[in-house]
């Protein structure tokens, strides 16, 4: 081949499994490369992969055979048979001449009889080598590559095919890879060239498979028909070359995995290459490597959506191209993103060498990775602390027992003397690397990726960072895996304060909440830049999961229509949501629902909620979930529990914080109750006013839950905590306003019609109280000096704060070292009702935000 039919002349075109995955797939690739503007084609080719989900995926197909006969297991004989289906019943549909159809076959069956040979040899012996796997594993591409040129011909072009085995020479790498041997495969491909180009032709050639400087066919490894389709593209000095693949371009993250990932319109080669490396299997880890070597501009397409344009890799930074440049040329791309993607690689195992023995002794870190390399096993990652005293790493899980294996012989004299305490493996766990140029040079990009892990309530394991400052790369458990995925790609591709919102127990609250956040929504995103989004929405019966954020203006009818609740299923969605921050809000007064809090907490969830049930419930369930709350850096508001949207427990808070010493707290918290004292006068019986706040919607449906006074025994419980006692609910003695009789009558009308024979109860004490100039309260009382709380009927003079309450507010005094019984503290206004709590609810979701980092 000669300079002038390289230089540019060539376009090289790769097409992945997927695209040669049926006979209609392969035709509509032929007809790309044939119409093709150049005057010289390349199409390399991968074995052909899956159309129609449950097909067989052939280069899968025969891994699987080689294994299956190295284990004896006679099953390999119908991978074969599915092979055999998949390439005849595609070339009928195909090959039009019969010349053609006949000459494919007759290779093809002469093939798949070698390998049956074979694979007969590999089960009589009951073990295989990396040398037959690799040449067997090799025929996918040389079956497509074939099927190709021939179909282009029954077309009526022009094709001739390459087997890459006759032209690349390659030798194994360090890193598990293999190293092209250019001066040899350029030579190679002049031979061919002379001997049998066509003028016109378009060019198959076999992606994948190669061979070594000794004659032995190899492969460039798993997905390695990228790399050739870029060997080719340097060896022929191609104009440009194409990938041509099943998505739309290079994404931020795997699309598959992160709903809200962004196809790249461009990246630098540095940034393909530390993607690709660190587990995005869009491209093989080395495709860049031959681009870069003559700057060849590579662009991924996605032969489905043939409209999308695709991402472009090339150099951000124009230097000139050349060996000297590799790796040099490109700094800042100062239009770019911070970070350009996130990838993983699911099954690693952290290798630990620890030992006081290793600290300044030169040569430790090189026998550790000379004994590692040796075994075979490629390190993906390298982590030491300055103290020397131990060094670690990650390799593959399935490569972890050679390497410890050889770290134990290596160090055996070293271990036995103590100098090296021990050799650990930590199995399960996933490396996540965040990658992007603009992170060189630029501070704070590693705080905000460690940000986000810990919101999500991810532990990371090691840390390394690269000089080249590409990539922060960090270890965290296998279970955690996507979750870390997930939450660092939503903080660096979505607004700072991003929220998912699930909401438990869409009642009259909950709805009044969703309506007051639609109304809030713009002001939010334009002034503070905090997007709440609602994705979840479960009731007790039904429930509503969006990938979207739902609309609020039209929930209601979605909901409507939604599945059946699962709280499984709920908390899933709303952690598998792609913001970095999520909050479930519970706005039941359910004893169910609030025992999911520890769970929520513990994965990371913040909880908001106005539900009483696990603030006042069992101390110790109180106390650990406070434990796992602070340990997990969640947040966890329940403003509303007490007082509704009265500032009650953050003006406790306020206090206790600022060193000030709560004395006792006393307050009417009752809005029912409240409401019915305040109406209570002379000549009124008691009993006619719970009938008419029960009437007015001011009672629960059955008054006894406010008379019973257990709603302001919780309020009293909570705040009590809140102040430091270790107090239980049982603790709280109660002064119930429901006659002793009355308690167990069943229905709630009987109780109304049998509570005025009681009504002489509640009127001597008021008789009593105004002969005193005192009225009567009913109120809750928190004495943090003695450490009780009670919940009673007070009287309190006619001139005091609480006998001057209207309606059915709320009023509460705090009494402190500050605030003293001369002047107490005290809040008052409506303490119930759907717009007041909503409201307090609401305060509580942008105290998250705030928490989170929201602007003031
Ligand atoms: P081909 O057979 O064409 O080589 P692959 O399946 O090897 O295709 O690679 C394409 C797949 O890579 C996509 O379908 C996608 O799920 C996955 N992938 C992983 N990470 C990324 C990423 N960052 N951008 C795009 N695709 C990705
Ligand atoms: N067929 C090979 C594989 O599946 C190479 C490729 O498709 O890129 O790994
Ligand atoms: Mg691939």
């Amino acid at each position: 081949m000669t300079d002038e039919a390289r230089a540019g002349r060539f376009f090289s075109r790769r097409f992945g499994g997927t695209c040669v995955g049926s006979a209609e797939r392969i035709s509509g690739v032929c007809d790309l490369l044939m119409k093709n503007d150049s005057p010289l084609t390349m199409g390399i080719v991968s074995a052909m992969g899956v159309a129609n989900k449950g097909e067989p995926k052939v280069t899968d197909c025969l891994i699987n055979a080689t294994d299956m006969a190295a284990n004896r297991d006679g099953s390999y004989v119908e991978e074969l048979t599915k092979l055999e289906d998949k390439h005849v019943s595609t070339a009928k549909a195909l090959l039009t001449d019969k010349a053609e159809y006949d000459a494919y076959i007759e290779v093809f069956r002469n093939e798949l009889n070698d390998l049956r040979a074979m694979f007969k040899a590999i089960y009589i012996a009951g073990c295989s080598t990396d040398a037959f796997g690799d040449f067997v594993v090799g025929h996918g591409e040389l079956w497509t590559a074939r099927l190709c040129a021939a179909t282009i011909r029954c077309k009526g072009g022009k094709a001739v095919w390459i087997d890459a085995r006759d032209i690349l020479v390659v030798t194994p790498s360090e890193d598990g890879g293999v190293d092209v041997n250019y001066n040899l495969s350029n030579a190679k491909l002049d031979k061919w060239y002379e001997e049998h180009m066509q003028e016109g032709a378009v060019v198959m050639v076999t992606g994948f498979i190669a061979r070594t400087p000794e004659g032995v066919p190899t492969t460039l490894k798993r997905n390695g028909s990228d790399y050739s389709a870029t060997i080719f593209g340097a060896l022929t000095q191609a104009r440009n070359i194409t990938i041509w693949t099943d998505v739309d371009g290079v994404f931020s993250a795997d699309p598959r995995r992160v709903k809200g990932a962004r196809c790249l319109s461009s990246i630098s080669y540095n940034e393909a290459w530390e993607l690709a490396y660190f587990g995005a299997n869009v491209l093989h880890p080395r495709t860049t490597l031959p681009a870069m070597k003559y700057n060849i501009p590579l662009t991924l397409r996605n032969y489905f959506n043939q409209d999308a344009p695709g991402t472009s890799i090339g150099m951000t930074c124009s230097l000139p191209a050349g060996e000297n440049n590799i790796g040099k040329f490109e700094t800042r791309d100062s239009n770019g993103d911070l970070v350009k993607g996130i990838a993983t690689i699911d099954d690693v195992c952290l290798i630990n060498v620890e030992g006081t023995g290793m600290v300044g002794v030169p040569g430790t870190a090189n026998a550790v990775f000379k004994a590692v390399k040796e075994a075979g096993c490629n390190v993906v990652m390298i982590s030491q602390a300055s103290s020397e005293h131990s060094i670690c790493f990650a390799v593959r899980a399935h490569e972890a027992d050679a390497a410890v294996n050889a770290l134990n012989k290596t160090f055996e004299k070293a271990i036995a003397a103590g100098r090296i305490s021990r050799i650990h493996a930590l199995d399960d766990c996933s490396i996540l690397a965040i990658v992007g140029q603009n992170m060189c040079q630029t501070p704070g990009v590693s705080a905000m990726l460690f940000e986000s892990l810990a919101q999500a309530a991810v532990n990371i394991i090691a840390i390394a960072q690269g000089a080249s400052e590409y990539n922060v790369t960090v270890v965290v458990s296998k279970k955690d895996i996507n979750k870390a995925l997930q939450s660092a790609h939503g903080r660096f591709y979505l607004s700072k304060t991003a929220i998912s919102v699930g909401l438990v127990g869409p009642g009259l609250v909950g709805k009044t909440l969703l309506r007051q956040m639609k109304e809030q929504l713009e002001t939010l995103q334009e002034e503070f830049q905090v997007e709440l989004r609602t994705v979840a929405i479960t009731g007790g019966r039904k429930m509503l999961l969006s990938d979207e954020t739902i609309d609020l203006d039209t929930w209601e009818e979605e909901y409507a229509n939604g599945g059946a609740a699962n709280m499984e299923e709920f908390t899933q969605h709303v952690l598998n949501s792609e913001a970095p921050n999520r909050i479930i809000v519970d706005c039941s007064a359910s004893d169910e629902v609030a025992s999911h809090y520890k769970e929520w907490l513990s994965k990371g969830l913040h909880v908001v909620t106005p539900n009483k049930k696990a603030n006042s419930g069992p101390l110790a369930f109180y106390k650990e979930l406070r434990s796992i709350q602070r340990n997990s850096y969640t947040h966890y508001f329940y403003e509303a529990t007490v007082g509704a949207g009265l500032p009650i427990l953050s003006t406790a808070r306020c206090l206790l914080d600022a060193g000030d010493k709560i004395k006792r707290i006393e307050g009417i918290f009752s809005g029912t109750l409240s409401y019915i004292f305040n109406t209570l006068e002379p000549g009124v019986a008691f009993s006619d006013i719970v009938a008419q706040a029960k009437e007015a919607g001011y009672t629960e449906p059955d008054p006894r839950d406010d008379l019973s006074g257990m709603d302001v025994a919780r309020k009293v419980t909570i705040l009590a905590r809140e102040c430091g006692l270790q107090l239980e609910l049982s603790d709280v003695p109660i002064q119930s306003l429901v006659p002793e009789p009355l308690r167990d009558v069943e229905s709630v009308d009987e109780f109304m019609k049998e509570l005025p024979k009681y009504d002489g109860d509640i009127l001597k004490q008021q008789e009593a109280a105004a002969a005193a100039g005192e009225v009567l309260c009913f109120v809750g009382v928190v004495d943090v000096e003695a450490g009780t709380g009670c919940v009673e009927l007070r009287r309190y003079p006619e001139d005091h704060p609480f006998a001057q309450l209207k309606g059915s507010d709320n009023i509460i005094s705090f009494t402190s070292r500050y605030y003293t019984d001369a002047g107490p503290l005290v809040v008052r206004g409506p303490g119930a009702g759907a717009e007041v709590t909503a409201g307090g609810v609401f305060g509580d979701i942008l105290r998250v935000c705030a928490y989170l980092g929201a602007p003031s």
